[in-house]
């Protein structure tokens, strides 16, 4: 039995539902962090997890995140996410199971992909609910997998930071699953070099395929480069890896990169620049977001394409303020909550 009460994750979150069935060898759980700007939306992982809290502690993590990141986007959606940290061996029926749950929350959760899950998955959930996005839609409407649009908006994000072009500069991508293999294709597409780690065997060998050059996954952060990029799981940033990273600059579509607040302050103590993950990794809620409100594809790629401006805004107040970027982003976000609720 998880026990939520004590979990220190919880931060003031409107709704934290556990989806157990026991029948079919399901357990996930959908935590609701915040509707103050509209139906929370976020993905849902699938994932397995050492302990069953470790996966609460994620949920509660990333809806926050979600919060954050929607608001940052300046999203009509508030933050949610989804974990299932257990899957029967009959795929499809459990994840029914979980479109029942977000059916019962009554449009105060919508979800899509994360980590682990696919579309096949969303066409599942899609079955018992229509508070769910990432199903491709024909006639230029948006919708379909996520990962594409963050990859573009994490891609904008290094060249803007690069000054513009990313040929010749050396970037060391942790992590080339959905995310990290269409900004790896992006980045060789503009002459980049760009050196690749992955606990997948598999998906490094697609990688090496395009033309990245591949290295130990214990030894990415520490690569001589341009860009660290971390687009694996969360809490890479952290007092051990931040003393070794061998780049200037952070910037990454993982989630939840700082396994504490102090790793900020660690980074800014070493002049490295971090991009904080939650304003590069919009792409994909941005295509959830309009997926969700029936808009086109123009709009969310107008949309991603200024996500970097975005970034800029945030280093820029970081710099006056005498803030670490993510404390920035924090600042600006919070604002725009207090403002969402006093209306
Ligand atoms: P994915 O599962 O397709 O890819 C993750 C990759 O990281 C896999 O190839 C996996 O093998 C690898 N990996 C896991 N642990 C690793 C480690 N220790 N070192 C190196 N590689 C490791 O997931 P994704 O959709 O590409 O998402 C990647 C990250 O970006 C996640 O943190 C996710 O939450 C975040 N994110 C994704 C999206 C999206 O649109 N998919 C949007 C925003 C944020």
């Amino acid at each position: 039995m998880i026990n939520w009460r004590e979990n220190s994750a919880l931060d003031g979150h409107e709704q934290v539902v556990f989806v157990n069935d026991e029948a079919l060898g399901l357990a996930g759980i959908i935590a609701v962090h915040s509707t103050a700007l509209g139906p929370a939306g976020g993905g849902c992982r699938i994932w397995s997890y050492a302990k069953d809290e470790d996966a609460l502690t994620d949920a509660l993590r990333l809806s926050r995140g979600m919060t954050y990141k929607n608001a940052m986007a300046e999203l009509p959606m508030g933050g949610g996410k989804g974990v299932v940290y257990r899957m029967g061996a009959d795929r499809a029926a459990c994840m029914e199971r979980f479109g029942e749950s977000v059916e019962a929350l009554s449009g105060a959760y919508v979800t899509a992909e994360d980590v682990g899950a696919s579309v096949a998955d969303m066409r599942a959930i899609a079955r018992r609910t229509s508070y769910v996005a990432g199903i491709p839609k024909e006639g230029g409407r948006a919708g379909g997998d996520p990962s594409p649009w963050t990859s573009l908006g994490v891609h904008l994000c290094i060249k803007a930071l690069l000054g513009g072009d990313v040929a010749n500069c050396t970037i060391a991508l942790q992590g080339v699953g959905a995310v990290g293999f269409g900004l790896c294709k992006l980045l060789l597409e503009e002459g980049a070099r760009v050196i690749a780690a992955d606990v997948s065997a598999a998906n490094l060998e697609r990688a090496a395929g395009i033309g990245a050059e591949v290295t130990d996954v214990a030894r990415i952060h520490t690569c001589e480069a341009d860009v660290f990029s971390p687009n694996a799981l969360g809490a890479g940033l952290n007092a051990c890896t931040i003393p070794e990273i061998g780049a200037p600059i952070v910037c990454g579509a993982a989630n939840n990169q700082l396994e504490t607040e102090e790793d900020g302050a660690r980074l800014l103590a070493r002049g490295i620049v971090y991009a904080p993950d939650y304003v590069v990794n919009a792409g994909g809620i941005i295509n959830v977001s309009a997926e969700y409100l029936g808009e086109s594809e123009a709009a969310v790629e107008a949309r991603v394409r200024a996500v970097p401006q975005r970034l800029v805004r945030v280093l820029e107040a970081a710099k006056t303020e005498g803030l670490a970027p993510h404390e920035a982003a924090d600042r600006i976000v919070r604002e725009r909550l207090a403002a969402a609720k006093r209306v």
